[in-house]
């Protein structure tokens, strides 16, 4: 039976249909319904964050709080990512300088941020990678010694927490994705958790065109607002995401029993003091002691009917659209990452007997060519 890269989680299908029922009645669909509200209240909760402000999506959570925050000139931030954190810096007419990453956690290296602050630099945007969290300490003393703004993309960093703190509270905003590939859903969404009171009024109103009041337009914003179906789906969803991260624990497990001695084959570390996710579990292979490369892999799983991903490759620098514009081989852990990263199917649902499936070719490749 095929097995896909990722599986969405539904909650169930009842439960759905009678949260939703109520919208017959009230006909309030969109524009910041109740259950718009309900869901903000209780992902603070979950999230252990003051503030959640909700989107039609990540990238337009991101992108509407670059133009919120007023920022002019640089922003430090990694290629090693989804298109999606280079274009919202772009689209705001900023110019994204590209960190290398950390070769053991995928973030952005803390230590080779400072190199590139110039006069014209205002703020860092690193990821969370995989729920592999950033130095958010270092990262918090440099952006304070240097007076840039911190916004996170935690679009893979649902429910982490460092050292009991919510992931979402670190720097000045983090924004989640709420896509239907990700650890909780609404379909289509994603929010933005932050401290700043003024930020939040000024996403509130950007993501609904700009408009004050009935008749003052204050904001050059656009539409990104959370309807009530999306905002119900995460309702449902939100009820079973623990036992949801808990079923990804096990098969992370399972993952790491069967793949954690393969010569030329490096899988994530377990992070002091973060409770992790279990987003995505890629393999990194260095075919110079695998024996072969991650195509080959890729394509042998593929010919039993399982699917995994380039996940991150290309690198954002190295994108059609920004050809010429950057150079990539100047952060070369994150080239090298790119060229050999492959993430295996990933899910709550994804039983113990197909991640054996999927570990045993893996494993017989690698006895087939090791060197
Ligand atoms: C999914 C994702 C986004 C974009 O989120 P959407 O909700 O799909 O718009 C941004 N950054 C990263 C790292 C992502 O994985």
């Amino acid at each position: 039976m095929r097995i896909n890269v990722i599986k969405s989680s539904m909650p169930p299908f009842e439960e759905y249909v009678e949260a939703i029922r109520p919208l017959w009645d009230s006909v309030w669909l969109t524009n910041m319904g109740v259950n718009h509200e309900k869901l903000s209240e209780k992902l603070c909760e979950y999230l252990k964050v003051k503030n959640v402000s909700l989107f039609v999506n990540g990238h337009m959570a991101l992108e509407m709080t670059l133009q919120a925050l007023d920022l002019d000139g640089e922003v430090i931030t990694t290629p090693f990512t989804f298109a999606s954190t280079t274009h919202a810096i772009v689209r705001n007419g900023l110019k994204p300088v590209f960190c290398d990453i950390n070769p053991d956690t995928y973030t952005i290296d803390a230590d080779k941020i400072e190199a590139l602050i110039t006069p014209k630099t205002c703020a860092i945007v690193p990821v969370h990678v995989y729920g592999c969290i950033c130095d958010v300490e270092k990262i918090e003393a440099i952006a304070k010694k240097h007076c840039l703004k911190v916004i996170y993309d935690a679009a893979h960093a649902f429910g982490c927490e460092y050292k009991g703190k919510g992931i979402g509270a670190f720097g000045d905003a983090s924004m989640f994705s709420f896509h239907a590939t990700k650890v909780f859903h609404t379909i289509e969404g994603g929010a933005i958790s932050t401290e700043d009171e003024h930020l939040m009024k000024e996403l509130y109103k950007l993501k609904d065109f700009g408009i004050k009041n009935e008749e003052v337009v204050d904001g050059i914003g656009a539409n990104a607002k959370m309807n009530e179906f999306c905002a119900v789906m995460g309702l449902c969803n939100l009820e079973y995401v623990d036992g949801e991260i808990e079923k990804r624990r096990l098969v992370v497990e399972r993952y790491r029993e069967h793949l954690s001695n393969i010569p030329g084959l490096k899988i994530l570390p377990v992070q002091k003091d973060v409770k992790p996710n279990y987003a995505y579990f890629p393999i990194v292979i260095d075919e110079n002691i695998f024996g072969c490369d991650r195509q080959t892999v890729m394509d042998r799983l593929k010919e039993n009917d399982i699917y995994t991903r380039k996940y991150f490759y290309p690198l954002t620098s190295d994108m059609d659209c920004y050809r010429g514009r950057f150079d990539p081989s100047l952060t070369p852990v994150a080239q090298q990452a790119a060229e050999r990263v492959l993430t295996l199917p990933m899910s709550a649902t994804l039983a113990t007997d197909d991640v054996d499936r999927i570990c045993t070719i893996i494993k017989e490749l690698a006895g087939e060519t090791a060197k």
